[in-house]
């Protein structure tokens, strides 16, 4: 092929990729039905979850909409990461003005956002320092760390024999070392080898914890949600974290609390510890921490422990970029200003006592702290979770079973009471159905 060919073959080429990438993008744009949305996800997409079928495009306040218009009442918040409401205007506009500022710089340059921000969240939550992350799996990751490395360079323990450990039930997400310290088989199963020096304890259980540090002495952090959301918003006993706090100083152990779906309003309080006014060595923020339009998340705690890490030891390319800096400090601003803790408690207990009014031959416990509601859904063979959420999808509202029997409610925290009563018509009408 002579040069003059070759060169319009390669233009050829290159003018057939484009055609080829402008079709493809012209047909991403056309209008799908929401069968049409499920099977493309399916088609080119990896099997890991099996979202309720409904396919959504547009989200404000408590309310999403699917791509037919049908309006629904969203009470999953995206598994709380949506408390501030959908696209709260305050937060768009901090996303979108500091995205078109300087969206990224890395770590590698100091950006002028991130100092405010750190000094905004370590004076509100009452720690020295923070640890910007993006996602909460990350902020796990983070404080195993952490306590690892607290552990040798602060307690002595001996090198690579240090322990954390968790709680049964625990859900922390989907990194290796979550798994390897997961007592869910369909988190854990078929991944191994899992990380070593990782332990479990039953939740909800302080001597069992005490037991553990007593034989254990190498173990050198607990780490523990407040109230486990995904095991089924299982409230522990009064007392449980204070006894938590009182056996990690005993037996000189970093407790880190785990309050990425617990934290920033959802139960009542800014932080679920608060309820027991118990402050955690570490502190694991995300989901809410940016309402829901950026990934962000954070690890709180002070300098005997944050300053185990020196620079190049642990770090992230987008974490605490100018964007999720802004972001999360016009968020935290969100839930202060607008007192969204003050309307979880009104509207969660307000909620709760209603739902326990349901026909109990259906709904066998109703349990949770503020807008973090979990409904148990009685076996009786007939019909699950699963089926009583397809049901109130239709009657036009969104919420997702975890496990077989469990229907979680924990709508966005600006909900107001008119909402609400919408939502306790909703259910009720679903579960009564149920009796037909
Ligand atoms: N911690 C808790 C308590 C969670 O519920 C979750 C996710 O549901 C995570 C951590 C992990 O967060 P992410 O999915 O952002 O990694």
């Amino acid at each position: 092929m002579n040069s003059l060919s070759s060169l319009r073959s390669l233009f050829l080429t290159t003018r057939l990729n484009q055609c080829r990438r402008l079709s493809v993008v012209n047909k991403l744009k056309e209008e799908l039905t929401s069968e049409q949305v499920y099977q493309r996800e399916k088609k080119y997409g990896a099997h890991n979850y099996s979202p309720l079928p409904v396919a959504l495009t547009k989200g404000r306040g408590v309310y999403v909409w699917d791509v037919e218009g049908r309006k629904y009442i969203d009470c999953l918040s995206a598994y709380s990461s949506v408390n501030q409401g959908h696209c709260h205007p305050k937060i768009v506009q901090a996303l979108l003005s500091q995205a078109s500022e300087l969206a990224l710089t890395s770590r590698a340059f100091y950006a002028d956002v991130l100092g405010e921000y750190e000094e905004f969240i370590t004076k509100l939550f009452g720690y020295d320092k923070v640890l910007p992350m993006n996602t909460g799996v990350e902020a796990g990751e983070t404080s195993c760390k952490l306590a690892r490395r607290w552990g040798y360079d602060v307690k002595k323990v001996p090198a690579n024999q240090a322990r954390i450990v968790f709680a049964e039930g625990n859900f922390w997400g989907r990194t290796l070392a979550a798994i390897s310290s997961s007592s869910d088989p369909t988190c854990y199963e078929r991944f191994g080898p899992y990380m070593p020096g990782l332990s479990l304890v039953p939740y909800n259980n302080l001597q069992a914890l005490e037991e553990e540090f007593q034989e254990n002495p190498t173990t050198v952090a607990f780490m523990v949600e407040p109230i486990q959301g995904e095991a089924g918003v299982v409230v522990p006993d009064e007392g449980y974290l204070r006894g938590v706090r009182d056996l990690c100083d005993k037996y000189n152990v970093l407790w880190i609390a785990d309050e990425v779906q617990t934290g920033l309003g959802r139960t009542g309080k800014m932080l679920a510890v608060e309820h027991e006014n118990v402050m955690p060595d570490m502190l694991l923020l995300g989901k809410a921490l940016s309402g829901g339009v950026y990934p962000v998340s954070a690890v709180l705690a002070n300098d005997e422990v944050m300053l185990t890490i020196k620079p190049g030891e642990h770090g992230s390319t987008y974490g605490g970029n100018p964007v999720a800096s802004r972001v999360a400090m016009a968020a935290l601003n969100v839930l202060l200003e607008e007192k969204l803790p003050e309307n979880a408690t009104r509207l969660g207990n307000m909620m709760q006592n209603e739902l326990k009014k349901l026909p109990q031959d259906i709904v066998t416990v109703v349990r949770g702290k503020g807008l973090f509601i979990a409904m148990v859904i009685k076996d009786t063979g007939a019909y699950n979770a699963w089926e009583v959420c397809l049901r109130l999808r239709d009657n036009g509202l969104l919420a997702k079973p975890t496990h077989d029997d469990i229907i979680r409610f924990a709508p966005p925290l600006v909900i107001n009471d008119a909402q609400a009563e919408e939502c306790l018509d909703i259910i009720e009408k679903t579960i009564t159905s149920f009796h037909k």
